[in-house]
């Protein structure tokens, strides 16, 4: 088997281990507060019973992968409060990805780069946890880590200020999965280099569109473009919003179809068929702000224990 059919295996094992949903995670009183300027989704948010990760499959089950471990770094975020691009918040968790990071023994290495938005330009940074391999190309793991400030109203068309959104599940659940999967990673070679990467400023500073949203991956397409190092990915995984409780996954329609199989196949071979469905997601997929505003929906109506 090769590296990357593990390194599949462990990711799909992830889509499952962030244990019982994260909505619960308490952000030192932040959701208690959030009835007031706040969209009405957020007080139903606050009032999601806790969680806990002792329903986390034992590592020794996941190829090492530790749920609980993960969860912990899903509440540490959790506690910095609210983390859009270029809050004090983000720079806490910046440091502390960094040091996770290091801990581990990987190298990391951290692109700082200003990003011009709708509300001024701002300090962002993309940290990549870098695995050599042992002949040319990589595979890039990737998750956003910055939450949003502000979400569209399908139904009225406004946008709405977030500002107690602490993005337990978009995007701390995903920074939760690759920081674990870092800790695994980063002692291993492979016949490829895997490149962990937290991206900055993925989220719209206003209103999600194609110049605000992004800025970080945007930023590292663009200097691999011109480094030529961009050809030499050799698969590329993004995770984002892995933690619900009932987590359902649909075949992602604009990815490279022969990833996607694999990561299917794998998952069913895995015992976890019922998390992947066989339908896909609609070629014109709301943005994500506008998804969040109808996971929410529904998270009211009892569908979802989370979407946060
Ligand atoms: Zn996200």
């Amino acid at each position: 088997m090769t590296s990357f059919s593990k390194m599949i295996l462990r990711i799909a094992a992830v889509l499952c281990l962030l244990p019982g949903g994260l909505a619960g995670c308490k952000a030192s009183g932040k959701e208690s507060s959030s009835a007031a300027g706040q969209p009405p989704f957020m007080s139903a948010v606050a009032s999601a019973p806790p969680q806990t990760s002792d329903d986390a499959p034992p590592s020794d089950k996941t190829g090492g992968f530790d749920g609980k471990r993960a969860f912990a770094h899903v509440a540490k975020q959790v506690s910095f409060g609210p983390r859009p691009s270029g809050s004090e918040a983000i720079a806490k968790l910046q440091d502390y990805i960094q040091s996770e990071l290091s801990s581990y023994g990987c190298k990391v290495e951290a692109d700082d780069f200003h990003a011009d938005t709708p509300i001024g330009r701002l300090s962002m940074k993309n940290i990549v946890a870098k695995i050599p391999g042992e002949k040319p190309g990589m595979i890039v793991l990737a998750t956003h880590y910055d939450t949003a400030r502000s979400a569209r109203d399908p139904h009225t068309g406004e946008v709405h200020p977030m500002p107690t959104f602490v993005g337990a599940d978009d995007a701390g659940s995903s920074t939760g999965v690759m920081l674990e999967l870092a800790r695994l990673l980063c002692a291993k070679r492979g016949p490829y280099a895997v490149w962990i990467t937290f991206f900055d400023g993925e989220e719209a500073m206003h209103d999600w569109s194609d110049t605000d949203s992004r800025y970080g991956s945007r930023e590292m397409a663009a200097r691999l473009s011109t480094s030529g190092d961009i050809k030499k990915i050799k698969a590329f995984l993004l995770a984002d919003i892995v933690g619900g409780r009932n987590a359902r996954f649909l075949r992602e329609s604009s990815s490279t179809p022969a990833l996607v199989d694999l990561i299917w196949s794998t998952s069913a071979k895995l015992g976890y068929r019922r998390m992947l469905s066989t339908k896909s997601v609609p070629k014109r997929w709301p943005s994500p702000a506008t998804f969040s505003w109808k996971r929410s929906s529904s998270f009211k109506r009892g569908r979802h224990s989370t979407w946060q």
